[in-house]
């Protein structure tokens, strides 16, 4: 069967192109699937506005819109373990690691549904003039480009297919080039679930060729990335001519600040999730580790040691705790920066390359990784390897710890470890970042907006603003006994 999904039919690339899946895990074929092309890319385009034009979903009741992503939530559960494997495949990532993300899927088709079936943001509006009815509406915006990157496939589609359905548009989606599979599985359950056709289309292939039409078309009302910053940066000068809405979630160089009062066993534990989980490949991961002076030595060495000895593996080693990386390029750049950091005067703590186990030698593994004695402007502190490499640094006081922290030009998310419940609120409120932990790391809830400062983005996933970034609001002022002006007499 073909991947693309065009207008509700699956059809092949018009060029005949395909191109092959291999898993990181291990190298192994997954599959070949249709690469599209431009040509491709604007026939996705025109069924998509066709379809906001003249189909009926932008025009479907909101309770029925509702009723649709309940739907979508309760298959993607039935269909959980198959979807699950799939994206195990596609990215390498622990079996297990992709069922929670299944669950979390689900729910956010669930709040989405939810929210809009409350016919939450519509209001009357007061204006304090008798006869006059004035009321604030939302309506969809249109056309919408979805294009999402390969750590969380299928994760990172949903928080935008669910606002962008439940506000009534009509979209594109382009995943990754590496982790077609889920979102080619997520299309059936929206047939299934009775969408109708040319408001879900998708097209698989590489970001320039097919990416880029998606978001220079004048036929596309909106453009919502999540990526790499210079891809961003890219996106919103392709959007610059015909001013489409740019929703855009990019990286982060995310600080994990540690104060000598913190719960030391918990504050270890959990610098390292925050950093190692999806072997570092998570754009929220706490990859600068910003340490107490007093408290420094004594941290880095349990954390070094409790590096030491996380598993590797693939998908369907029970044994494993992380995974590969997605691809042999992309442990290339971890390398190159870790090489880098080295030169620059960083020290080694543990890690540093490759694991020496011989069954992992066709993955494209890296040891977690821990780098101390590092200082700002280091490329490997400054930019985002994305991979498993913390960066140390110590700080002496609050001041000393907030302004390195904020010494970057990403803010997408931070932590903060600490007893002291007022000094905790203090970093909360001054951390440039869209998102900020005390004495956690990592958690998200769907009710709760998502997404970064500076350079990390524009605009919020998930929470009311998530639906929001979808919708156009509308002021209709009905006068409802109107009498000349005489203005000009
Ligand atoms: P990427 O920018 O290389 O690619 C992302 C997507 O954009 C892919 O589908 C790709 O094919 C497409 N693309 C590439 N060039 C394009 C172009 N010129 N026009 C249109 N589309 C194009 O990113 P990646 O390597 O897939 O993902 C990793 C990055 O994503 C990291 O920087 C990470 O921090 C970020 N990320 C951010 C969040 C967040 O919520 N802020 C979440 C996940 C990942």
């Amino acid at each position: 069967m073909p991947e693309l999904f065009i207008d509700g039919r699956w059809t092949a690339a018009v060029a005949g192109q395909t191109r092959e899946i291999r898993c990181p895990a291990d190298g192994a074929f997954v599959a070949a699937v249709d690469e599209a092309g431009p040509k491709d890319a604007a026939a996705a385009v025109a069924a998509a506005r066709d379809a906001f034009d003249r189909g009926p979903w932008p025009r479907t009741p909101a309770a029925e819109r509702a009723r649709l992503l309940l739907r979508v939530a309760d298959l993607l559960e039935r269909d959980k373990d198959a979807l699950a494997r799939a994206e195990s495949l596609d990215t390498g990532k622990r079996l297990v690691e992709s069922e929670y993300d299944l669950d979390d899927i689900a729910n956010c088709f669930r709040y989405f549904g939810n929210l809009i079936g409350s016919g939450a943001g519509d209001r009357v509006v007061d204006t304090g003039q008798p006869g006059v009815d004035s009321r604030v509406v939302h309506e969809p915006v249109g056309v919408c480009s979805l294009i999402t990157p390969w750590n969380y496939p299928l994760l990172q589609t949903a928080w935008k297919v669910a606002p962008a359905l439940a506000a009534g548009n009509t979209f594109v989606l382009k995943p990754s080039e590496l982790t077609p599979h889920t979102a080619i599985g997520l299309m059936h359950l929206l047939a299934e679930a009775g969408l109708p056709s040319g408001a879900a289309n998708l097209v698989l292939g590489a970001g320039p060729a097919v990416g880029a039409p998606l978001t220079s078309d004048e036929r596309v009302d909106l453009v919502s990335f999540t990526g790499g910053v210079a891809t961003g940066r890219h996106i919103m000068a392709a959007a610059a001519p015909t001013v489409k809405k740019i929703a855009l979630e990019l990286g982060g160089k995310n600080p994990n600040i540690v104060f000598a009062d913190a719960d030391f066993d918990t504050a270890v534990d959990y610098a390292l999730t925050a950093v190692f989980l999806h072997s570092g490949q998570v754009c929220s991961a706490g990859a600068r580790l910003l340490v107490q002076q007093e408290l420094h030595d004594a941290f880095v060495d349990e954390l070094a040691a409790r590096a030491r000895t996380i598993r590797l593996g693939g998908p369907f080693d029970e044994h494993a705790r992380t995974g590969p990386l997605i691809s042999a390029a992309h442990r290339d750049k971890v390398e190159a920066y870790v090489a880098a950091g080295l030169d620059e005067g960083a020290v080694l703590r543990v890690g540093g390359k490759r694991p020496d186990d011989p069954a992992l030698r066709d993955g494209y593994y890296y040891l977690p990784t821990v780098l101390d004695d590092c200082v700002p402007g280091m490329s490997v502190v400054r930019d985002e390897s994305f991979g498993p490499v913390l960066t140390v640094e110590r700080f002496r006081d609050e001041d000393e710890a907030l302004a390195l922290a904020n010494d970057t030009m990403y803010g997408l998310a931070g932590g903060v470890w600490t007893q002291d419940a007022g000094r905790a609120e203090r970093i909360a409120s001054k951390l440039r970042a869209g998102t900020v932990w005390i004495n956690d790391f990592h958690p998200y809830v769907p009710q709760a907006e998502w997404g970064g400062m500076k350079q990390s983005g524009i605009g919020r996933e998930l929470g009311p603003a998530g639906l929001a970034e979808y919708q156009e609001s509308k002021h209709i002022w009905r006068n409802t006994s109107p009498r000349p002006q005489r203005w000009f007499e």
